[in-house]
């Protein structure tokens, strides 16, 4: 752990192995009710002194920060491989992302501008002032397990909030790296504290309940999210929440099938699925399903699965036992209601895959509303394709979720694309493109994916507070 500036072991411990084998590659500490309350008091008594910091002094700190995450972007890489699975080309590209945030962050911490506001009153003033809200508490999921905390620590330190981080327990290596870059980069003690827990209900209650933090800031799963938030409400804590997804892609017929399935093969497979953004349901075109699943099916069936560090491997295992259960809990009840498997649809245990939980990237096709596939987020590298007849009945049964984070369309009609975007109910749409994600872009869900924005100009928002001075003069 890294409490108040200093390196802290815990009175017990746990392991964290690689998914794609199953091996130990290290132990942690578990933080006590001690640990997390002097983590507190650490933030608490910290903000003092770095609320006053210049937005020049924090912008340099977070630079110096950068810069080191650039330097140890490939063994950064490489450690997030061994310890979430991800192939090393995917690693490498999220500690990128990652880093970029730093640097976003370092430049939008100068651009905190207050406002003057005219008053309807000859003698008063308007001064509008921003300032930070105090202590953060910080909860991150293990699926990107760097980007995940600087696109949440970078704004909350440029705003001159202190922060208490708790990573996923999957994770919390890469969380332990990213807190000896900060600590390298000359943070002053108790600014950014880390606390690696392996039960992170009670982390989550006091940070919903201590009065000294703040804010909460979540990504995870809508299921926690809401408990976090109903507890953070009743005390009357500000919060951000980035939480699960269901996305759909629509491949309109004026689209080319083959692009769309080479674009999507590439953004469902990614990560192995498991991420918030993946698509989760592919609406084609009845007229032009057959060449779309056959380029889908040829895609996912060359992808080779295995352990990340080696040569040409396309796909990583699912993060445990529990997401390889779920993955494949979703396939055979689809299976059982009438899908078709083009490709994959079992687990992978043969050529040495039998110590990591791989499943084989699958295509359904013939997927309905019956089946769970429809309305659950999956998570996995599983491509569920539905074929629709009119416009109007594919926007309708796009729209037709609980969530609201991330669309795709495929359109080379500009009108189409254009009411397609409009109609959708999704915080983030990809038009033709597989990647619509940037520090520079704001990031964030509607409905049940949460609250708040991240990145951009609005992710320092989310940390500071608006105080108004009315001037009688
Ligand atoms: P999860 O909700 O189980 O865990 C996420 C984090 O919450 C972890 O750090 C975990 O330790 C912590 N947590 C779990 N229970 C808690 C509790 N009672 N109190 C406090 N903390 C608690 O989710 P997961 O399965 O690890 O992550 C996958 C989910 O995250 C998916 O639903 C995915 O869509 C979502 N996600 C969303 C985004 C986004 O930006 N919207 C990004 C990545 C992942």
């Amino acid at each position: 752990m890294y409490i108040d500036g200093k390196w802290k072991a815990g009175n017990s411990d746990f392991a964290v192995t690689n998914p794609a084998t199953g091996e130990v590659i290290g132990r942690v500490p578990d933080a006590n009710e001690h640990d997390i309350e002097a983590a507190v008091a650490a933030a608490d008594i910290a903000f003092a002194d770095w609320k006053k910091t210049t937005a020049y002094q924090r912008s340099e700190l977070l630079y110096r920060a950068w810069e080191l995450m650039v330097r140890q972007k490939s063994q950064l890489a490489e450690l997030m491989t061994r310890e979430q699975g991800k192939p090393l080309k995917a690693s490498l590209n999220e500690v990128q992302y990652g880093a970029d945030f730093l640097l976003w962050f370092a430049e939008e911490a100068k651009r905190m501008y207050g406002q003057i506001i005219p008053s309807a009153r000859e003698n008063q003033r308007f001064l509008v002032h921003k300032s930070p809200v105090g202590v953060v508490g910080a909860i991150t999921p293990w699926n990107y397990p760097i980007s995940m905390i600087t696109r949440k620590l970078a704004p909350a330190l440029a705003a001159g909030c202190t922060v208490i981080l708790k990573p996923a327990e999957s994770t919390p290596l890469c969380a332990r790296a990213m807190m000896e870059i900060f600590d390298e980069a000359g943070f002053p003690p108790g600014v950014i504290n880390l606390l690696t827990v392996q039960n992170p209900s009670r982390v989550g209650e006091v940070f919903c309940t201590d009065p000294r933090v703040r804010k909460l800031t979540f990504t995870g799963s809508t299921q926690v999210g809401k408990e976090l938030n109903g507890l953070a409400a009743t005390n009357m804590k500000r919060v951000s929440m980035e939480l699960g997804g269901h996305a759909p892609a629509i491949v309109f017929p004026d689209a080319d099938p083959v692009h769309a399935a080479k674009g999507l093969s590439l953004v469902k497979f990614l990560n192995t699925g498991q991420a918030c953004i993946s698509p989760n349901r592919i609406f084609v075109h009845e007229d032009h399903a057959e060449p779309f699943i056959q380029e889908l099916t040829s895609r996912a069936s060359r992808l080779k699965a295995g352990n990340g560090l080696e040569n040409g491997i396309g796909i990583g295992p699912l993060i445990n036992e529990l997401a390889v259960g779920k993955v494949d809990g979703q396939v055979k009840d689809a299976i059982s209601r009438g899908a078709k498997v083009h490709t994959g649809g079992q687990r992978l245990t043969e050529k040495g895959l039998s110590g990591g939980y791989f499943y084989a990237p699958t295509v359904l096709s013939g997927v309905t509303e019956p089946m769970r596939i429809y309305r659950e987020e999956t998570f996995g590298p599983i491509a569920p394709v539905i074929t629709y007849r009119s416009e109007k009945d594919v926007i309708a049964m796009a729209n037709d979720t609980e969530y609201g984070l991330a669309a795709y369309i495929y359109s080379n009609d500009i009108g189409t694309a254009m009411r397609a975007f409009e109609a959708l109910d999704f915080g983030i749409i990809g038009i033709n493109d597989i990647n619509p994600t940037s520090a520079a872009a704001p990031f964030g869900g509607l409905k049940n994916s949460g609250l708040g924005r991240e990145g951009a100009q609005e992710g320092i928002e989310e940390y500071l507070e608006t105080k108004l001075g009315g001037f009688a003069i």
